[in-house]
């Protein structure tokens, strides 16, 4: 690609961002030239000078411009710019036509993958705005069956994909803007533009943990900061853990915790907790052991520590007004330090459902979708027919990378025997039958 802009990345040793931002550029078979700043102090300096002071990694450049690192980098890939400054833009629709379309690369994703590639149903993938999902986040899983050393998160998910592409699915990325389902087969748009259109959706999106956005979050998230307590608790056996929140999840995990830490903190930033009576009559018996300490009114404002000794200590602030972040300039606000060897944020998770408005498929309250369930087959079937999901994005009790896999593989066989029936149909001229049996 001779006309191609020189694209430049700055990387570093043990960097999931450095590999997620390169994966999305191989992704568009661009040619790029990394520099790996580890222990090279002459790289560090000229990318601080090219990047107005700046060290962080990866800090891509595109034609010497510097566009940022993994956030921003992928902010353009969402809105179809950074497609534009690669000269890559195609001004009319793209548009392929797929047996299945997956809407994310999560574990349930590439799961359904798998199988959906082994029933020749040439799947395509979406990776969404988290390549390989959840999992990638995570430095260690040890309890995913198969690996009893455990096996770490970008691995497993790196094995899957190739598993995945091994039968015959393709992954792309980009991020499903919307599926209508008035026209079959599906017309899928992407926020790039980009158009395609499928027999059969599979809805793997997952559900995003919240975050708070504050400094260290990125750097430590997988390094001693989680958002699963059951996923990460004994990693830090013995340790002093804080969990953030006041709902029921956070009065759960700090419980779950208890069974691993030398004490568990719970900082909530009101004077109540949101949490069923249920869940804080638990706690507040775990108190009375010594085992959890309660600190009302009180937020974190920043996490210190590294990638290689974890969390050391918390900023935290407190004034018994409470949301004390709100309160930063009154003279009673506290700001104080403190040490742990964990942090866990269980401050709800959003599923990523937005794309599916205007479907008709049914979602709860909480937005997760809604799926028959139940015995027999047709379990992921969502009231649309054709529609599927799968994961987190159904699951907001287990979320577990094991039942998501599960959930993929039986959303996959679902989908097959649709695609079966809709065949069958359309051999025999009822094309339209498995559409209006909505
Ligand atoms: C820090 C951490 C550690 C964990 N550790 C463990 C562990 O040790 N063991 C365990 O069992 N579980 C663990 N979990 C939980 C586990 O990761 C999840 O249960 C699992 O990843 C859910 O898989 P999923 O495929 O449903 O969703 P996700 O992994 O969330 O994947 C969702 C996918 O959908 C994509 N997507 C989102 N929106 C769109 C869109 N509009 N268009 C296209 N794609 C989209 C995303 O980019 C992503 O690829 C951990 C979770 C976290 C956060």
């Amino acid at each position: 690609m001779s006309d191609q802009p020189r694209v430049e990345i700055y990387t570093k040793a043990d960097c999931t961002y450095c590999e997620k931002t390169e994966a999305l550029f191989d992704s568009k078979d661009v040619e790029y030239e990394t520099y790996d700043v580890t222990d090279d102090d002459s790289r560090l300096e000229e990318l601080a000078d090219r990047a107005d002071g700046q060290e962080t990694t990866p800090h891509v450049f595109i034609d010497d411009e510097p566009i940022g690192g993994w956030e921003e980098t992928n902010a353009l890939e969402e809105t179809g710019d950074l497609d534009a400054k690669l000269g890559l833009t195609d001004d009319g629709d793209v548009i392929e036509h797929r047996p299945l379309l997956i809407a994310g690369t999560g574990i349930a994703g590439l799961s359904a993958a798998i199988y959906a590639g082994r029933s020749n149903n040439e799947p395509l993938l979406i990776e969404g705005d988290e390549p390989g999902g959840q999992l990638t986040l995570t430095t260690d899983v040890a309890n995913y069956p198969g690996f009893p050393e455990g096996i770490s998160g970008p691995e497993l998910i790196n094995n899957m994909k190739a598993q995945a592409s091994k039968f015959g699915a393709d992954l792309i990325n980009g991020i499903v803007d919307s599926v209508d389902a008035d026209s079959r087969p599906f017309r899928v748009e992407l926020t790039n533009g980009d158009v395609y259109t499928a027999d059969a959706v599979i809805a793997a999106s997952g559900a995003s943990a919240r975050t708070l956005g504050i400094p260290g979050e990125d750097e430590l998230m997988g390094y001693g900061l989680s958002t699963c307590a059951t996923c990460d608790g004994a990693f830090f056996r013995g340790e002093d853990m804080l969990v953030v929140g006041g709902g029921d999840a956070a009065m759960e995990e700090a419980t779950f915790l208890t069974k691993f830490a030398d004490t568990v903190y719970i900082a909530h930033r009101r004077e109540e907790f949101r949490a069923e009576d249920y869940w804080i009559d638990r706690v507040h018996e775990k108190v009375e052991d010594g085992d959890i300490e309660i600190m009302k009114n009180t937020e974190v404002i920043e996490l210190h520590g590294s990638q290689e000794e974890g969390v050391d200590y918390v900023t935290l602030v407190e004034n018994e007004k409470g949301h004390p972040t709100d309160r930063l300039d009154d003279p009673e606000t506290n700001e104080f330090e403190f040490d742990v060897g964990a942090v866990f944020f269980a401050i709800g998770h959003t599923p990523n459902t937005d794309y599916l408005a205007g479907t008709g498929v049914e979602l709860d309250d909480e937005g997760y979708l809604r799926t028959q369930g139940g015995d027999g087959g047709g379990q992921t079937e969502t009231d649309v027919a054709g529609i599927f999901g799968a994961g987190d994005v159904v699951d907001f009790h287990y979320q577990q990378a094991v039942t998501a896999a599960g959930m993929g593989s039986k959303a996959a066989i679902d989908a097959d025997e649709y695609l079966e029936d809709l065949d069958r149909a359309s051999s025999t001229g009822e094309a339209e039958v498995a559409a209006a049996d909505d």
